[in-house]
């Protein structure tokens, strides 16, 4: 991943809070969203504690040219069918005009606006790549055969539900389901709510079914990259997934970051994958690659009614997944499968090896309960905890880009 002028760590904007230290959005970020204040949905840049309106910047004659009319409407869409250049393109012009002339009309206070998902989800693909995550929860199953049988060969998946994709800020209704308690099926709110840190990654131009992206090309197909919280319900998930895989116990709620962080964006960021450990097969041939894991340092904390300040509970980094992006895209479309713009995949919970760095609370719970700063445990999420991810990308001479949030919190259960 090349990078270039607009990822230079001493540029500044004339948006002021783009400055501010700690700030997820500098301008070597420029991540897309849609928002609305108050009129339609339409495109928008995050800079600082602002949002730049796209089709603003067009009507004023800031923007021109069909990447940046794609990123102008109610839908990224247009943008990811067009590409990775036709992004690369937006980010150059978008760079010039942050650093160029002073234009404040063209910015809204992201304090002040709403919100939505970046476009219609067409499929969610949800990943299991993180060593860690799959080795921890395994070896308290079976310390034999810690890890599924083929995790070593392929990146294991399964389809999960584009319906129920929501962005930050929605509230996640406690889901009813059948698992077993005290010996017996039952049909009752889960007393297993559960979170899942992970990265979600959004898809670029269409492959024609029939046809894979092979591993040489599958980075192109990266267009840009959020925050996914795949809600879980243990018991639910426990219960049914023998033998065809998770189904109710994810398919309710999946949350996501708004902001769209560009593939450009974490060129600076890209990092050799790990090596593998003693005694593990290859990868295969046709999945093998070189540098393109991501140093990003991924955060969840916990937030109860009775807490002020939300209390972080995991610190988990992102280079050490052991499957990436780009290598999750070619095995996707191995047999055929065409990926779709508006396609989304989810990275697997993301894990590492330390304590701490469990990325869901089935992990944290092999240490024993969570507890937080005012004397409150928990097992699994309870009605009014709130979840929130952070995630900062960091490289030794780069400035750091982030994310934004990716929050939710759960509601009780609907009457019987
Ligand atoms: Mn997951």
């Amino acid at each position: 991943m090349p990078t270039d002028h607009t990822h230079a760590p001493g540029l500044t904007s004339w948006v002021a809070s783009a400055q501010a230290q700690g700030n997820d959005f500098p301008i070597q970020n420029l991540p897309l969203g849609i928002f609305s204040n108050g009129g339609a949905p339409r495109g928008g840049v995050a800079i600082g504690d602002q949002v730049l309106d796209v089709a603003a910047a067009l009507a004023a004659g800031r923007l021109r040219g069909a990447a940046a009319q794609a990123a102008a409407g109610p839908s990224l869409a247009p943008l990811m069918a067009l590409g990775r250049d036709a992004a690369t393109e937006l980010r150059h012009a978008l760079s010039a005009l942050l650093t160029g002339a002073p234009a404040p009309e063209l910015l809204h206070a992201q304090s002040a606006v709403a919100m939505h998902l970046p476009c219609e989800v067409r499929n969610f693909s949800d990943f299991m790549a993180s060593y860690d995550h799959c080795h921890r929860l395994g070896s308290a199953r079976d310390p034999a055969h810690p890890l599924p049988p083929a995790f070593h060969h392929l990146p294991v998946a399964y389809h999960s539900r584009a319906s129920s994709v929501r962005p930050s800020g929605t509230d996640v209704r406690r889901p009813w389901g059948q698992y077993v308690k005290d010996g017996a099926t039952v049909f009752a709110p889960t007393n297993a709510m559960d979170f899942e840190l992970e990265l979600g990654i959004w898809i670029a131009e269409e492959n024609e079914q029939g046809l894979p992206t092979p591993i040489s090309a599958a980075a192109r197909r990266l267009f840009g990259f959020c925050l996914l919280n795949d809600w879980s319900v243990r018991d639910v998930q426990r219960y049914e997934m023998p033998p065809l895989g998770p189904f109710l116990g994810k398919s309710l709620h999946t949350s996501i970051s708004p902001w769209v962080v560009t593939a450009d964006a974490l060129a600076p960021f890209a990092t050799a994958r790990p090596a593998r450990e003693a005694g593990a097969p290859p990868c295969p041939p046709h999945l093998e690659t070189s540098a393109d894991a991501l140093r990003i340092s991924m955060h969840a904390a916990l937030q109860t009614p009775s807490m002020t300040t939300p209390h972080r509970i995991t610190e988990a980094p992102f280079e050490r997944m052991y499957w990436t992006p780009a290598q999750m895209v070619a095995h996707h479309t191995s047999n055929g499968c065409n990926l779709l713009p508006g396609d989304l995949l989810g990275s697997g919970t993301v894990s590492g090896p330390a304590d701490g760095a469990e990325a869901c609370i089935a992990e944290i719970l092999l240490r024993g309960p969570i507890t937080l700063p005012n004397g409150e445990t928990r097992r699994y999420l309870e009605d009014g905890d709130t979840v929130i991810f952070s995630g900062q990308a960091h490289a030794p001479g780069a400035a750091s880009v982030g994310f934004g949030e990716c929050r939710g919190t759960i509601l009780p259960a609907h009457a019987a």
